[in-house]
C-alpha cells in the first residue's frame, strides 16, 4: 500500500497574484482552508466584510504580505465578535 503524502497544516501560501476573490473576482488577499480542506480566497473588501464568518469556518488563514485583515484584530480582541 501506498502510503498518503498529508501537506502539513503550514503548507498553505498567500494569495498567489493571480488567484481571485470567490465573491468579486477582485484580487486575492486572504486564502482560508476550511476543516474539509477545501480553500477560499477573498479580496481585501470581502475578507474583511466576512471577518467574522470565516474565523468560524476556517482552520487556517493566509493573508497576503501586503494586506492587513482585520480578523486578525477580532482573533486578539474577541470582545469585538459580540459588537
Ligand atoms: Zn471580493
Amino acid at each position: 500500500m501506498t502510503p498518503t503524502l498529508t501537506p502539513p497544516p503550514e503548507a498553505a501560501a498567500p494569495p498567489a497574484a493571480e488567484e481571485r476573490c470567490d465573491r468579486c473576482n477582485a484580487a486575492g488577499k486572504l486564502r482560508i482552508v476550511l476543516a474539509g480542506g477545501g480553500e477560499l480566497v477573498f479580496c481585501g473588501h470581502h475578507a474583511n466584510k466576512y471577518a467574522p464568518d470565516l474565523l468560524k469556518i476556517a482552520v487556517e488563514v493566509v493573508a497576503a504580505p501586503d494586506f492587513s485583515w482585520r480578523g486578525t484584530e477580532l482573533t486578539d480582541n474577541p470582545n469585538l465578535l459580540t459588537s
